[in-house]
């Protein structure tokens, strides 16, 4: 593309990647905290691939690779992934904003765009830099002029052209044509904090990806059970956790130690509802965590129907132990729509890995699939234990800060 070196061997063009964030989302008063938020993860998920450097210029944030020319193809699919940003658009970056330098510049990315590909055109410009002597309308009229006489086969169509060239008139000047959509959303954090209960399936992390979506900062917990539940499972939730973080900037994972709870429900509580307890106690625990790191809601992968301890019931008899309301946002969903997402964020594949929780020995062949709360309840009151058992969780998980 576009290389000019002036005399002084300062490049005057340069290649860049132009971020378009979600400005309306950020309320005012917030803005530049999100912004810089987005400016780190942008710099977090660009670590280790060159040396870029990523620069606020007047509602976009702009990438350039300080080593020499960017790969667009590397940077893009680490940068459309998180929250907040609408979409991303390879172009150039030049200093000098004279109409004949914006003619060369635009001329020169159709040309590398490849002229020959479209047949109508139109030039859009956008002129935040309001000392600009030409209004928007006689920019665009001067290059899509200056286009026309470049390229014989092109033609304008303000309506409907097969290429919109932008020009973006801010401190410099930008020009592009291509724009890849991001996951939009707001900016995570920008909705308080929420914890996951990761279990390591594929649900659970497509759940937390749609409240980090919706702007929570998300945490999560994972309860382990050696040695009923192998390493490689734990690893598993450990490896789904960091790629959330590539949406979400960072994640602090808890693993709680849940065998002794486990052992302790088996022996004391009807084997057809042992699952209703468990989860019970899961969700004690991350309320329980969660508020200590002021996480205002438990966010699951339940999904209505799907297996006998998500019926509406079972969710009931659940729900009902919780200090702090839980978030599902599957609820409604299938399974395959579920697992399209899944592919689509990248978790799947770690999801789908051979080595499941190896809980079954804990599993009834027929669970009771409409529990009563009241009898829930009323059982759970006996179990003189849970509570020091519970408390002894909390204490002894680890925290895995990433
Ligand atoms: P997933 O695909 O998320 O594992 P699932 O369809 O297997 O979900 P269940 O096993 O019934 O469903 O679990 C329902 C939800 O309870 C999970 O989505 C998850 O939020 C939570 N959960 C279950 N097991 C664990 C675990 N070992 N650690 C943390 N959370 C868990
Ligand atoms: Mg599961």
């Amino acid at each position: 593309m576009t290389d000019n070196i002036k005399k002084d061997g300062e490049r005057t063009e340069e290649n860049v990647l132009i971020v378009k964030y979600g400005e309306i989302a950020i309320r005012k008063n917030n803005r530049k905290f999100f912004v810089e938020k987005l400016l780190r993860t942008i710099r977090r998920n660009l670590d280790g691939l060159g040396d870029f450097y990523v620069v606020k210029e007047q509602g976009r944030l702009i990438v350039e690779d300080r080593g020499g020319e960017i790969d667009f193809d590397q940077v893009i699919p680490k940068i459309i992934c998180i929250m907040g940003i609408i979409g991303v658009s390879p172009g150039v970056r030049t200093k000098d904003q004279s109409l004949d330098n914006l003619k060369k510049v635009c001329a020169e990315h159709v040309a590398m765009i490849g002229a020959e590909n479209y047949k109508t055109f139109k030039i859009e410009t956008k002129r935040s830099n309001k000392n600009y002597p030409l209004v928007s309308r006689e920019v665009s009229a001067a290059v899509g002029e200056h286009i026309l006489e470049k390229f014989t086969n092109l033609t304008v169509d303000v309506h409907n052209p097969e290429l919109t060239v932008y020009i973006e008139l801010r401190n410099d000047a930008y020009i592009y044509s291509k724009q890849i959509k991001g996951f939009g959303g707001l900016p995570v954090g920008s909705s308080g904090k929420g914890i996951v209960m990761l279990s390591g399936g594929i649900d659970s992390p497509v759940s937390a990806f749609l409240m980090a979506k919706r702007g929570v900062e998300v945490e999560g917990v994972y309860f382990n059970s050696p040695p009923y539940t192998s390493e490689r499972a734990k690893q598993k939730v450990v490896d789904l956790a960091e790629k959330l973080t590539e949406f979400t900037g960072g994640f602090r994972l808890y693993v709680a130690p849940f065998t002794d709870i486990q052992l302790y429900l088996l022996e004391n509580v009807p084997h057809d509802k042992l699952t209703i307890f468990m989860k019970r106690a899961m969700t004690r625990i991350a309320c329980i965590l969660g508020e200590r790191d002021g996480a205002l809601a438990v966010i699951t992968g339940d999904s209505v129907g799907q297996v006998a301890s998500q019926t509406m019931q079972g969710l009931h008899a659940i729900s009902s132990v919780a200090t702090m309301p839980i978030l599902r946002p599957l609820a409604g969903f299938d399974k395959q729509e579920i697992i399209d997402i899944a592919v689509k964020i990248g978790t799947f594949d770690i999801s789908t890995r051979p080595y499941e929780d190896c809980c079954t020995i804990f599993v009834d062949k027929h669970p009771e699939t409409k529990p009563k709360t009241t009898v829930i309840e009323r059982i759970e009151s006996h179990l003189d234990k849970l509570d020091e058992l519970i408390e002894k969780a909390v204490n002894e998980a680890e925290i895995i800060e990433m």
